[in-house]
């Protein structure tokens, strides 16, 4: 669509579904409800449709995007599929998590999906709006977040509005995300090696020691260990979900100037948990820093954040949030 025309919100019901699906059959673009956040669709075997993702959001092309799927039967149609993937779809699909594996040469999707490389990133998820979507078209669903490039994942439809408005087709409203991060990325080598590209609400560590002991499985490489060979996933990127104004990390008060995001026993302006739960403070993460972004206070202080469970994944957004 041009710029200029106004983005429509529909609630996420049946007859909301059945136009998304209309749009993207189409080659429009319309945000969707997931289980980690709002991501920006479109039909991931048309070039021209995929193009628009990255003009919506300002990606740079070389930035690849997750395709969405059913389940592991219909990944298989685009990669090498493999036991050790069946393993970890076996247990974490549908749900939170992306594989990275080789991506097969009669895929047939766009080129710019995958940016040029060999590999591509696939992902069934869970939240029932994107299930249905998936269900009622014949393609998988190209979907980064639905947000302009380095700004804050959206969790709600409010969110998407806030930088998408004008630059999409529809907003499906589901109100907001149970999760509040981006899946867990998982590359499988092939050489079997096990790589996390993102930190995300699957615990990596916890799949892999369900099938194997330190000493009989592949080699399992966690994000921020060893030396990574080419930058893949831009969440890695050192500076990403910027609010655009100086972050404060680990911070036990605020000063005057401060909007505080506090955890904890530790108040703020704004809490991602009151009683400390991490689950809950990464479904709050995004908001808080989006509250945070639109106050008056010029800078953005917060609390300590445990490394624990999916305190890793939250203190991986807030180390790149304050870059
Ligand atoms: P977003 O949905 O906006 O969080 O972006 C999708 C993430 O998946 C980005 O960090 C991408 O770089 C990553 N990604 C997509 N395809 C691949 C791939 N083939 N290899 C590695 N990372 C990928
Ligand atoms: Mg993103």
């Amino acid at each position: 669509m041009s710029g200029k025309n106004a983005t429509e919100v529909l609630l996420a019901d049946a007859q909301g579904i059945a136009h998304a699906a209309a749009i993207l059959e189409r080659g429009g673009l319309v945000a969707v409800p997931t289980e980690t956040v709002y991501g920006l669709a479109a039909r991931a075997d048309n070039a021209e449709a995929v193009a628009k993702i990255y003009a919506a959001k300002g990606r740079p092309q070389f930035n690849p995007l997750i395709v969405h799927v059913r389940d592991a039967e219909q990944a298989a149609r685009y990669v090498a599929w493999s036991d050790e993937a069946e393993i970890v779809a076996d247990i974490c699909w549908p749900g939170p998590l992306t594989l990275v594996l080789p991506s097969r040469p009669d895929a047939g999707l766009a080129e710019a999906v995958t940016a040029g490389l060999p590999t591509l990133a696939v992902r069934a998820p869970k939240h029932p709006v994107m299930r249905q979507l998936l269900e009622q078209v014949d393609f998988p669903l190209a979907a980064p977040s639905a947000n302009r490039s380095e700004a804050i994942s959206p969790t709600s439809p409010e969110h998407v509005l806030e930088t998408l408005d004008g630059r999409i087709d529809l907003v499906l409203d589901a109100g907001p995300c149970e999760e509040g991060l981006e899946s867990s990325i998982l590359a499988i080598r092939h050489d079997g090696t096990w790589e996390e590209l993102r930190v995300g609400p699957v615990d990596l560590k916890a799949v892999y020691n369900h099938y194997y002991h330190d000493w009989d499985g592949p080699q399992l490489i966690l994000a921020g260990q060893g030396e990574r060979r080419i930058l893949e996933a831009p969440g890695q990127l050192a500076r990403h979900y910027s609010p655009g104004k100086p972050v404060r990390l680990n911070a036990i008060e605020a000063e005057p100037d401060e909007f505080m995001i506090g955890f904890g026993a530790i108040c703020g302006d704004c809490d991602l948990s009151k009683t400390g739960d991490l689950q809950a403070a990464a479904a709050n993460l995004y908001q808080c820093l989006h509250l945070a972004a639109a106050s008056n206070k010029p800078r953005i202080a917060v609390a300590p954040i445990p490394d624990t469970d999916v305190g890793r994944a939250i203190n991986d957004r807030l180390r790149r949030a304050a870059a």
